[in-house]
């Protein structure tokens, strides 16, 4: 069975994100760029599937400006065997995102697309969801375990206040969540090898996608600052803040 796994270059998660001067969107300029930890953890299982003998091949895909390309390098180190870039100036929106995929999923045939839940810069939590609408295909978000077995992949959720199980038919979608799995480090000797691994650059007008954004991003604002505290002395002195100052009780 082929995998197909897409990773999203997004700001690294270490980097305190700053807000551009003109208020038009979030600073990337000589910003440390990685891959989106949550697309670490779907590249992370299906190289497991893989060594288990689950799966036969992992294509990595990523939808973005050239410098993706060191993304699916990373993707290829961790052990993909081969990468698609999806060459765009735009940042696309998840439906957008979800399109293309939709059209490598017809030219590849993947018994199973893994990728990431969300991803961390904006938020988004949409295109697995998005992916298996267009597909028809079952899905299973916020995986934190998946096991294979005769055409059914058992997928445990992590849902609000517990657990949850489900079968899905395969072809299937699995979104990944914290808990899946610890993502392995690449080793030296896998990164060189990465280098020579087919890596093929596509537009979206070859898969007949048109990523033209439909919302308009009017302002992005850092959040307030919160207000610092005050120690009280006493109950008596509390209580007489929240009386008078707060005025809560
Ligand atoms: P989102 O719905 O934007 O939060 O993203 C959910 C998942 O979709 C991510 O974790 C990635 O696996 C995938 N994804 C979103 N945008 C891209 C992109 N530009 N390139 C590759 N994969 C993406």
């Amino acid at each position: 069975m082929k995998l197909l796994v897409p990773v999203k270059r997004v700001v690294d998660y270490n980097v305190k994100v700053r807000v551009k001067a003109d208020g038009s969107g979030v600073e990337t300029a000589g910003v440390k760029m990685s891959m989106n930890p949550f697309d670490e953890i779907a590249v992370e299982e299906a190289v497991r599937l893989k060594e288990k003998g689950a799966a036969t091949e992992i294509v990595a895909v990523s939808i973005g400006v050239q410098q993706c390309q060191e993304t699916l390098r990373t993707a290829l180190a961790m052990g993909a065997d081969r990468a698609v870039l999806v060459l765009t100036e735009e940042s696309p929106e998840p439906l957008a995102v979800a399109k293309l995929l939709r059209a490598l999923v017809d030219r590849e045939q993947p018994g199973m697309v893994i990728m990431g839940k969300q991803a961390i810069d904006d938020d988004m939590n949409a295109t697995g969801q998005m992916l298996a609408g267009l597909l028809g295909w079952a899905q299973g978000t916020f995986a934190s375990k998946v096991e294979l077995s005769d055409g059914v992949a058992t997928v445990t959720r992590e849902v609000d206040g517990g657990l949850e199980t489900v079968a899905l038919t395969l072809p299937a979608i699995i979104t990944a969540d914290l808990r899946l799995n610890e993502p392995r480090y690449a080793s030296l000797p896998n990164i060189m090898k990465a280098r020579k691994k087919p890596l093929e650059t596509i537009a979206p007008g070859d898969l007949g996608v048109d990523v033209t954004p439909r919302l308009t991003t009017l302002r992005v604002a850092e959040p307030p600052v919160r207000q610092s505290g005050v120690k009280v002395g006493s109950v008596a002195e509390l209580v007489a803040k929240l009386r008078a100052e707060a005025k809560v009780i």
